[in-house]
């Protein structure tokens, strides 16, 4: 991700919601666990770990959530148009966000350098060499 230039936009299917990234972030994720499967129609969903301060969204959003098996509470963002999921946060440490970033314009960030979960992972899916993985939640 090196000559990746900030800020990158993003924008939820319909557009009503949008928003900057204004640094790389913390790290992208591939989760493989069964809600991620549900969340992005697919097979695992992609996350990217950002500070708060670095991102800036506009339009409407509304909250879901749901208790974690960490038991930890899991909050999500989406649009209230098109339902597009646009980030997740734990209440408790606010200060991190868990950005879902394939909605950005430049998609060469929905790339994992780390896979989770791989306990719940669908048989046919191949594990790049060279990334981090864990059985569950690291
Ligand atoms: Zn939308
Ligand atoms: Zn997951």
């Amino acid at each position: 991700m090196l000559d990746i230039e900030y800020p990158i936009k993003g924008a939820c299917q319909c557009g009503g919601v949008t928003y900057e990234l204004l640094a790389a972030p913390l790290m992208v994720a591939a989760c493989h666990c069964r809600e991620c499967q549900k969340l992005s129609t697919s097979a695992f969903s992609i996350t990217a770990m950002v500070d708060a301060d670095k991102v800036q969204f506009h339009g409407p959003m509304r909250d879901w959530s749901r208790v974690a098996d960490s038991g930890k509470v899991s909050a999500a963002k989406f649009c209230p148009s098109c339902g597009n999921r646009i980030y997740h946060f734990d209440p408790s440490d606010p200060e991190k966000l868990k950005l879902k970033p394939s909605n950005l314009t430049d998609t060469r960030i929905i790339n994992p350098t780390m896979h989770i979960w791989l306990s719940e992972k669908q048989d046919w899916i191949q594990i790049p060499e060279g990334v981090k993985t864990f059985d569950g939640q690291p």
